[in-house]
């Protein structure tokens, strides 16, 4: 058995009922309360019964700077998703190699699951304005449903004109969830300049970030 197989949780057993899963893509660099208050209120919005937090394999880089370690951010994630039942860590992407698509992701997914269990993609506003140009748009538009949360600085109704443009048939939910103006972007800057980022993401991963000397210079 290949070993991404092992590694997805083990759900929609009974073939009589729907089960939906969702599944919380990101680089994670670190995890933050902005991914996890996403998750969870598109959980409770779209009733899933699991959502997979799925760190992305090391693309060597983003937006032309270094990304930590796969096993730090995955370490990251299972500390803040760890009080979660509903919550799921998964290291599906980061035990493949090469670049991970969401596409694939999702095929690989699709193929492992039984029928009775309905993908979710979840997304916040920057990302769904891009999801239009992600390799293999169409798989992603046909495997899975789209959640699109509302994040401070991006406009959804840009996100549904590039959607409606592309000809593209998305199934995406909109959700408006409360306002974090929090991104991993800001965290790694705050620690670089020796700010707090207490309150921005769990005070576990607070404590593995300062042990782990990550993101100081
Ligand atoms: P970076 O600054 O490194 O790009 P990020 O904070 O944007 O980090 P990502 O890992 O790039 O985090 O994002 C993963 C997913 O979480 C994306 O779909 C993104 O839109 C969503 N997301 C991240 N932060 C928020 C937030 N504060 N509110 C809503 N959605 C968010
Ligand atoms: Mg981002």
């Amino acid at each position: 058995m290949a070993r991404h197989e092992i590694q997805l949780p083990d759900i929609g057993g009974d073939p009589g009922r729907e089960c939906r899963l969702g599944i919380m893509g990101g680089t994670f660099d670190p995890i933050h309360y902005g991914h996890l208050v996403t998750a969870e209120q598109a959980r409770e919005a779209l009733a899933l019964d699991l959502v997979l937090f799925m760190p992305a394999g090391n693309p060597a880089f983003k937006q032309d700077r270094p990304v930590t370690d796969a096993e730090d951010r995955y370490a990251m994630t299972v500390l803040a998703t760890a009080a979660n039942p509903s919550f799921y860590a998964s290291r599906f992407e980061i035990d493949r190699s090469g670049v991970t698509y969401t596409a694939e992701t999702l095929k690989l997914l699709r193929a492992h699951y039984p029928d009775n269990v309905k993908l979710y993609f979840i997304t916040g506003a920057d990302a769904i304005i891009d999801i239009v140009t992600w390799h293999d748009a169409s798989s992603i538009a046909s495997l899975a449903t789209l959640i699109a949360a509302t994040r401070p600085g991006y406009d959804i109704s840009q996100a549904q004109a590039r959607i409606a443009q592309s000809g593209l048939d998305f199934d995406v939910r909109y959700i408006q969830i409360p306002a974090l103006a929090i991104s991993s972007t800001n965290i790694r800057d705050r620690v670089r300049l020796g700010k707090s980022i207490r309150y921005l993401t769990s005070e576990s991963v607070i404590g593995y970030m300062r042990k782990n000397r990550l993101y100081t210079v």
